[in-house]
């Protein structure tokens, strides 16, 4: 049998794994959780301030899962990083960190691989490998703290993954990085960005939380936007803005929605006047970005001028809009596209 990985559990999992499972003290858990998520303890011979017969017991009944960086390919135009990070079964998953004048953002991994198959995104291109633990999602964040030496101030999850695929162990991430016995990681600081899975948008909207959420959009209507989104044929843009708008109300978050131009797909001036009225009365945002080109799909960017112009047309309709920069485009920092490299070339 596997046993159990203590980076996976929340504090209170860990009390109860000290005292109901192990007969220990309570008191151990918040001394294990604060090595594993804000020391970056590696082994449980580095828990000096357990006894030597505990340290020994843990690592009979126990493991701390390891997962390490394995290649670092840096932008020299901008400084970002990507970071290609090998997971202990030899799966491989990204995250990329950016460096804004407002802070460290980090973007991170939810899965190993991605079900849901958006025609422009290389996450996709093998499927759906398995779901990452909230222990490697939390590993991310420390290895990559570790590595360059500055805090991450900011998480997007928009790595590989849908991460309303991966509800459960999500919700238990956000719990352990918000622990002010680990990183403390404000709920406000972390983005989610769901490709609009309407239920998982209600359940979250009841998690009452204060994070961000970004529903990935890229289109004015369902004909569109199931051509270069299959998820949007279970879930029509109808009922997909009004979870939206339920999520507004119930958490009082603003949403954003993320609209990649592709030429002669999306990127009609007509489609921002339907994407205006639709978003109409919602506290929303328009984050608008140009398509990564990609090599296994024929999607390519609009010109600047069109970015710019669809912007100006979003936000003359009221609708609140910015134009994202892409940063790291030397590095195929896009969803997934160093991951494809590494799985094409095998390095
Ligand atoms: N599955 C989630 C999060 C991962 S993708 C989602 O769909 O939102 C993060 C964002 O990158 C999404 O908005 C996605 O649509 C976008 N994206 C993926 N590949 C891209 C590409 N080649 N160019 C531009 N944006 C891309």
């Amino acid at each position: 049998m596997a046993l159990i990985n203590l980076r996976d559990l929340t504090i209170l999992e860990l009390e109860n794994f000290f005292v109901k499972d192990i007969l220990e003290k309570k008191y151990r858990a918040k001394q294990v959780f604060e090595w594993i998520n804000f020391k970056g303890a590696k082994s449980f011979s580095q828990m000096t301030d357990l006894p030597l017969s505990l340290r020994s017991r843990l690592d009979e009944v126990s493991c701390l899962g390891y997962t390490n960086i394995f290649k670092i390919v840096e932008d020299n135009n901008d400084g970002t990083k990507k970071f290609l990070i090998k997971l202990s079964d030899d799966n491989i998953i990204e995250c990329v960190l950016m460096r804004y004048n407002h802070g460290n953002s980090l973007c991170i991994s939810t899965q190993v691989g991605c079900a849901m198959g958006c025609k422009f995104c290389a996450s996709t291109l093998h499927g759906h490998v398995r779901n990452l633990t909230p222990g490697e999602l939390v590993e991310q964040i420390l290895l990559v703290q570790d590595n360059v030496n500055e805090r991450v101030n900011n998480i997007t999850l928009m790595g590989i993954g849908e991460p309303l695929n991966n509800f459960d162990n999500l919700l238990k991430f956000m719990e352990i990085i918000n622990s002010k016995h680990g990183i403390g990681m404000s709920h406000r600081r972390i983005t989610l960005s769901t490709c609009g899975l309407v239920d998982e948008l209600y359940r979250l909207a009841d998690e009452k939380l204060q994070i961000t959420v970004a529903v990935s959009l890229h289109a004015p209507n369902d004909e569109i936007r199931r051509k270069i989104m299959p998820v949007a044929k279970a879930n029509c843009m109808e009922k997909l803005l009004k979870a939206c708008r339920y999520y507004v109300k119930t958490t009082g978050r603003r949403i954003t929605f993320e609209y990649s131009l592709m030429q002669g797909i999306n990127d009609d001036i007509e489609y921002a006047d339907i994407l205006a009225d639709k978003l109409r009365n919602m506290i929303c945002h328009v984050n608008l970005i140009n398509v990564n080109p990609t090599p296994f799909s024929d999607i390519v960017p609009v010109s600047i001028k069109r970015l710019k112009s669809f912007a100006n047309r979003l936000n003359i309709k009221g609708i609140n809009t910015t134009v994202r920069r892409t940063l790291g485009l030397e590095i195929l920092a896009a969803c997934g596209q160093l991951r494809e490299n590494y799985i094409k070339n095998s390095w």
